[in-house]
């Protein structure tokens, strides 16, 4: 699952030689579009990294998906725009509840907790109804637990880490940090 098109997530996309990929339609024609290439959306991708997916997606290898998508039992993507037109997070149904993988539509727990989204942001009345969106999950008890995309603090509550760049999420985070649905 491809969140966003930001280099520091799909850059490693070429390793996974035989992988089958989603990503959000609107996503992918934004980038693949001509107003990605303004300088202020422009320094967050590579070119090349642009055109590995413009390669998927004629190989047959990207499916886009609009919206609420099934991926298999107990994950779904949705998409959660703001951060950038298509990202997409996914929910995954877990002994302990629903977790949200946030990736960047939460960069940190302090967006939620304080209203104030990341810096780089293609949408901000997008990204707050998103944070809406994911607050009215945890106050409905839908989602369990948010794993931001890039806020240290997921490892507070993680399992076993079984190398350097993997962190295992279950069986049971010891802790489930919830923000504060009071908005600042
Ligand atoms: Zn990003």
């Amino acid at each position: 699952m491809l969140t966003h098109g930001h280099y520091d997530h799909i850059g490693n996309v070429d390793y996974f030689t035989q992988a089958q990929f989603y990503m959000s339609s609107t996503e992918f024609q934004f980038w693949t579009g001509p107003t990605s290439r303004h300088a202020t959306f422009a320094h967050l991708v590579e070119a090349a990294e642009i055109d590995e997916l413009r390669r998927l997606d004629e190989q047959g290898r990207l499916t886009k998906v609009d919206s609420t998508t099934d991926l298999a039992p107990g994950i779904r993507l949705t998409a959660l725009g703001g951060h950038t037109p298509g990202e997409l997070v996914a929910s995954v149904q877990t002994a302990d509840g629903v977790l949200l993988l946030a990736s960047d539509a939460v960069h940190f727990y302090e967006e939620l907790e304080q209203g104030r989204p990341f810096a780089h942001m293609t949408d901000l009345v997008a990204a707050h109804s998103s944070y809406d969106v994911i607050r009215e999950g945890l106050r409905s008890g839908d989602i369990s637990r948010v794993i931001p995309g890039h806020d240290p603090k997921v490892l507070d509550g993680a399992g076993a880490t079984s190398s350097p760049f993997i962190v295992s999420l279950s069986p049971s985070p010891k802790t489930t940090p919830k923000p504060n649905t009071k908005e600042q």
